[in-house]
């Protein structure tokens, strides 16, 4: 089932056809604006977005301020790399350590590159090679962070990759309990599998693997690309399970959909490490850090994080109202749900303009900005109910 597009849409299309490559299975739709919660096609329809660029706009679209902050700063200084000092940087790192509670931080423009940033950093601050993941897990298309993702059809025309890695099952202790031993440099692991299709860790097996750091010694890496910035309710995904992991990476919702992408690390990983080691060089820019500052400001000033937990809760009691609907799951505003045959249901709810993403054949994730109201989780009840 596919949208017909007329004039402009059918010729842009086309043009994608021919002048990109082909990596991408897009939905048949050409996306022009955006405000709040609401995309716009060519032609002024409109859509209720909950999807937010994957997790990512996590303020809606064009928010005033973050347009505000953001011209400022590209009109003063957009990059000069880190041969220098620049001061949105230095703002960001202190309220990343606020927020967070992790200590010193790095920053890249994606979320691979953060995962690859935490693989290299748990290597050299263990002085140990293997790293174990997870059934489930994503962590990124760039070879360090496919070697730990656990799809084969992502990994196999790639090999070899980095080794060893090795897979344990997602929430099984006792499946890695057989695999940690004293050459593990580090696990690594979402505390929300999101592309999987959203499960979040169980707090037992959590608790576990803090248990086993710290018997054999190895660091936690929390992927934090997706779980991070209120997505799930509360800051960040590893607190809902009061822990402080010793790498954090975070990227998605990072900049609400500025690139910008980083770890933190504790003060012991950091002290482990050189200059030279690791950089980037848009890493960090005044620009990308400026964004990310905005987004943090307006989530505090706008109580977002509270909003992604009631509204999340919200959400999830009217999901569970639908027919044809079940394993409603998730944390805060990281929603997934079982139904039949996603894909078309995916199509037929942009028809209808609600914009929504699936992460299976059979299952649908929701991620919508954290600013979502009830009146429109109801809008999206209404055509979800209705298709
Ligand atoms: C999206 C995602 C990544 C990869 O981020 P990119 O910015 O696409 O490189 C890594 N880890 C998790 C958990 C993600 O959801």
């Amino acid at each position: 089932m596919t949208i017909v597009q007329e004039g402009d849409a059918m010729n842009w299309i086309e043009r994608e056809s021919k002048a990109l490559i082909q990596f991408y299975r897009r939905q048949n739709v050409v996306f022009v604006k955006g405000e709040g919660c609401w995309l716009y096609d060519e032609n002024g329809k409109k859509y209720l977005d909950l999807v937010a660029g994957i997790a990512a706009i996590s303020i809606g679209h064009s928010h005033p301020q973050f347009i505000r902050k953001v011209s400022e700063q590209l009109q003063k200084l957009v990059h000069v790399s880190n041969l220098y000092y620049t001061i949105p940087q230095i703002q960001l790192a202190e309220k990343l350590s606020e927020i967070s509670g992790l200590d010193r931080f790095f920053f890249c423009n994606s979320g691979a590159e953060a995962v690859e940033a935490a693989l290299k950093v748990a290597r050299k601050a263990t002085s140990r090679k293997k790293f174990i993941a997870f059934t489930g897990s994503f962590h990124g298309r760039t070879m360090g962070a496919l070697s730990v993702t656990y799809k084969e059809k992502f990994r196999k025309p790639f090999e070899p990759l980095i080794q060893p890695v090795e897979f344990a099952e997602f929430n099984n202790i006792h499946d890695l309990e057989k695999k940690v031993d004293e050459n593990t440099a580090a696990v690594i692991l979402e505390p929300v599998q999101g592309e999987a299709g959203v499960y979040p860790a169980d707090k037992e097996f959590i608790k576990e693997l803090f248990r086993l750091r710290d018997e054999y010694g190895f660091l936690i890496i929390f992927d934090e690309v997706q779980t991070g910035f209120g997505r799930t309710g509360e800051w960040f995904g590893k607190d809902h399970f009061g822990v402080k992991p010793d790498i954090m990476a975070m990227a998605k919702a990072m900049g609400s959909g500025f690139p910008i992408g980083g770890i933190g690390v504790t003060e012991e990983v950091a002290s482990k490490l050189e200059s030279s080691e690791h950089a980037s060089t848009f890493g960090g820019n005044p620009l990308a850090c400026t964004a990310s500052l905005a987004t943090i400001e307006v989530i505090e000033s706008e109580k977002l994080v509270e909003n992604s937990k009631k509204m999340g809760e919200y959400f999830r009691k009217r999901l569970e109202g639908l027919d044809n609907v079940s394993s409603v799951r998730g944390l805060g505003l990281m929603i997934g749900i079982n139904v039949e045959n996603a894909p078309e249901i995916v199509s037929k709810a942009l028809q209808k303009g609600l914009v929504i993403n699936n992460t299976s054949e059979n299952s649908l994730r929701f991620v919508p900005p954290l600013i979502i109201n009830k009146e429109e989780i109801d809008y999206a009840i209404e055509i979800l109910g209705s298709i």
